[in-house]
């Protein structure tokens, strides 16, 4: 029993007690143990009472019980609480741990405890309860590897992310590496892939968010280490200049498109879709088939632009399927005499355009080429609140393998097309550190 408690004990007489209506042996048990504390006294001997009368074969754990009324909860459930402290005690908690616990948290929230093993560091539990963690946390560092725990607790990384992080597969050294990104980049690394290469790349003082994919592709494809793709990016070298790509030779079967139906699927001269695949949502819009939910976000960017006061625009080209666009292909193959290479820069292969999935859409304005269009630059800068990119940007013609083309949208849902617009990157560049 730790001296704290014992020096608020003191002995009441058994007539006293029996006043709080405690049973004969109920007394003995409480002389015998010096077990008299000030709430009982007061009459609030409910605690006590219950714990005598569940537990009286296991007299020295009573004394846990021996909690002051104004640490607990208001209207504690004493039934509850004892149910508590004996299933924690139990479980191996000693009292004066016990007793803490109780006082640091409610019935509900020690329940994690109730249900779970012993920490593995039982003193770091009591640390992150000190810092004020709530017990769901305070358990969960307590199981962690100490290194990551005191980093969250004495460093003062957010908890959330630094678990995150973590499960991703970064250590405890990546993570204090990546904390040099603030909040927002940090919370955009958890939902990237895993970057092996994040944390050293991160540290190097020439370091450019925008500039990550590229970093990457530098050292995936290229094989450069991370200074030396740091420097060649930064000055880029990696730049090819739209007339010395050659746009015919990327075309490959190298990758079949993951996901199809995702709204960040990635389809170019190198990922291709199937001849079966076709979205199971298709739906009219502006009198061009779609996806239901690039509709809806038309729907709203259409209304966006009337407000604005600009000319309508419509839909030219919506969703189009392997078939129409093999028979697209082939056409334009016999007006060139069979020459592939002007056919392609009419129209992709048929599998290699992303109308095919359904979430790309060119517009067409009357009366001028799309660019010259009066609400262009405003489309530019907030497309992206309705979930769509700009495709094929002049300028970043070696990224997406394709020539600029200024009426081809692409929907990749609200929240991707918000970062690629942000950090300014292509599909391909997104795709190259998020799945
Ligand atoms: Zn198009």
């Amino acid at each position: 029993m730790g001296g704290v408690f014992a020096a608020m004990y003191f002995l009441l007489l058994p007539s006293q007690l029996n006043s709080y209506t405690y049973t004969a042996d109920q007394i003995a048990l409480i002389r015998k143990n010096n077990m008299v504390y000030d709430f009982v006294r007061a009459g609030k001997s409910t605690l006590m009472s219950t714990a005598l009368n569940n537990d009286a074969k296991n007299i020295e754990r009573t004394d846990l019980y021996l909690v002051r009324d104004t640490d607990l909860p208001e209207n504690v459930d004493y039934e509850h609480l004892y149910t508590v402290m004996s299933t924690l005690s139990e479980k191996g908690y000693d009292n004066e741990q016990v007793m803490k616990l109780i006082k640091s948290a409610t019935l509900d929230e020690l329940q994690i405890l109730l249900d779970s093993p012993l920490p593995v560091n039982m003193d770091v539990l009591y640390t992150a309860l000190d810092k004020k963690f709530p017990v769901v946390q305070a358990y969960q560092l307590s199981n962690m590897d100490r290194d990551l725990s005191s980093l969250i607790m004495n460093d003062g990384t957010d908890y959330s992310t630094t678990v995150k992080l973590n499960n991703m597969g970064y250590s405890v050294e990546d993570i204090k590496a990546l904390n040099k990104l603030g909040n927002t980049e940090l919370n955009m690394v958890t939902v990237m892939k895993y970057l092996a290469d994040l944390p050293a790349l991160v540290s190097n003082e020439s370091f450019d968010m925008k500039l990550l994919p590229r970093y990457i592709m530098a050292i995936e494809n290229e094989g450069y280490e991370v200074e030396d793709a740091i420097v060649y990016v930064n000055d880029n070298e990696d730049y090819i200049d739209v007339e010395d790509i050659d746009m015919y030779g990327l075309y490959s079967d190298d990758f079949r498109t993951e996901n199809p139906g995702s709204y960040t699927a990635l389809v170019n001269k190198n990922h291709y879709l199937n001849a079966d695949y076709a979205p199971t949502d298709l739906t009219e819009f502006s009198h061009e088939e779609m996806r239901n939910d690039v509709a809806t976000a038309l729907g709203s960017l259409f209304t966006a632009l009337n407000e604005q006061k600009f000319e309508t625009i419509i839909v030219d080209v919506g969703y189009v399927s392997y078939s129409e666009q093999e028979e697209l292909f082939n056409r334009y193959l016999e007006m060139f005499e069979d020459d592939e290479e002007k056919a392609l820069e009419r129209t992709p292969y048929a599998g290699y355009s992303e109308h095919q999935t359904g979430l790309a859409v060119d517009f067409y304005v009357r009366g001028a080429n799309f660019e010259d269009y009066e609400g262009y630059q405003w489309m530019l800068d907030n497309i992206h609140n309705y979930g769509f990119i700009l495709r094929y940007p002049a300028g970043k013609e070696f990224l997406t393998g394709f020539p600029s083309e200024p009426k081809h949208f692409r929907f990749v849902g609200v929240e991707a097309a918000k970062i690629m617009h942000d950090y300014e990157w292509t599909l391909e560049e997104y795709k190259t550190i998020f799945e």
